[in-house]
């Protein structure tokens, strides 16, 4: 599957695996769903993942940036293609000339894009996040002047949760309150409301469009629960190099790890220039054929060492499973402090995506 001889890290992406999970969603949601392929879809590659997607039937993509969106538009002639943080006032045209979908947070960008023509917008309405977003003074303000919308077709009005992993979390239902009475202003607009895990709330959380980005590459909605999404790639490093260090021996920038007997070292081509956390030095293992390589030492730039004492069949030029089956990138993430969204986005240009 993946590259063999590859002298770097690589991120296998099961670009099927993916397709099957945005189905799942859309099944799940009972309407439609788009996907959020911001930050290189979460790592694995917008350029193969989207019209793959786009074959499959998803007609509307979210990226974060224009940039982002214009690069996403050379492999998808015909998707609507939304921008989430919506242009800055020099990036209007080149937004309308790609025919991008801006998404609107404020009076201001409505203005920029009403007296740039107007046309297919989507508003953004900030219902607890407190981040982007029309305020409900704002949104109160468009109902009683039509004339700030002249010309501005509103093809959705959105808005994010702040809580959706956590089902008990009451922010989730005001927030769902709070967005049924700014719909009710507008009652023809059609609305989104869900991202990936706001899908598992059940159906007072649907909407037009689900906007789910995690799950599609294989995270976890619902934690805590067994993962209803399909597994979607596997990131692996070669063996650069076997020694065998005898106790009292360190390993690593400051000596961090010294060994407490005779033990083999595995330095993996991978470091925190790859994206792999450098605070996960001495934390956590990658997996060999079901064997477990403990991290020793520091992770360095463009390497890190395992503890590979005896682990069969590894040989130099092996390659290790750093995030993948039995390593999640859940797993990885609380060994890093953080989520697994940011595991997956820190990848980073130098770490292959080899997609099937
Ligand atoms: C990133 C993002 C999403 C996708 O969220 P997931 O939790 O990854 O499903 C949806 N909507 C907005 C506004 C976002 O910024």
């Amino acid at each position: 599957m993946h590259a063999q001889g590859e002298t770097g890290a690589v991120l296998d992406v099961d670009t099927g695996a993916i397709v099957a999970n945005w189905r799942e969603l859309a099944r799940r949601h009972g309407a439609a769903a788009a996907a959020v392929v911001k930050a290189d879809a979460y790592g694995h590659g917008a350029a193969a993942i989207a019209p793959a997607l786009a074959r499959a039937g998803c007609a509307t993509f979210f990226v974060a940036q224009v940039a982002e969106a214009l690069a996403l538009r050379a492999v998808l002639p015909e998707a609507r293609i939304a921008v989430l943080n919506g242009p800055a006032g020099p990036q209007v045209a080149a937004c309308r000339a790609a025919g991008l979908v801006p998404v609107l947070s404020s009076l201001g960008q409505l203005a920029l894009w009403r007296e740039a023509g107007g046309g297919i917008a989507f508003l953004h309405a900030d219902t607890g996040m407190n981040r982007l977003g029309l305020a409900d003074a704002e949104m109160a303000r468009l109902a009683g002047e039509p004339a700030l919308l002249a010309g501005v077709e509103v093809a959705l009005l959105m808005t994010h949760l702040v809580a959706s992993e956590e089902p008990a979390d009451p922010a989730n239902a005001l927030q769902r309150e709070r967005f049924a009475r700014l719909r009710a202003l507008f009652p023809a607009w059609k609305t989104s409301l869900a991202n990936s895990s706001g899908i598992f709330l059940g159906a007072d959380f649907a909407s037009d469009l689900a906007r789910p980005g995690a799950a599609l590459y294989g995270i976890n909605p619902t934690p805590g629960h067994a993962n209803p999404m399909r597994a979607a790639a596997r990131l692996t490093a070669p063996v650069l190099q076997l020694r065998d260090i005898r106790p009292g021996e360190s390993v690593g920038y400051n000596a961090t790890w010294r060994a407490g007997r005779h033990t083999r070292i595995a330095t993996v081509g991978i470091g925190y220039a790859d994206g792999w956390p450098r605070v996960l030095g001495n934390t956590g293992h990658a997996l060999f054929d079901g064997h477990v390589l403990p991290l020793v030492g520091r992770v360095s730039m463009d390497l890190t060492t395992y503890d590979a004492t005896g682990v069969p069949g590894l040989a130099e030029g092996s390659r290790v499973t750093l995030v993948g089956e039995g390593v999640a990138a859940e797993t990885v993430a609380l060994w890093a402090g953080t989520n697994a969204y940011e595991v997956l986005t820190r990848l980073g240009p130098r770490v292959a995506r080899c997609h099937r």
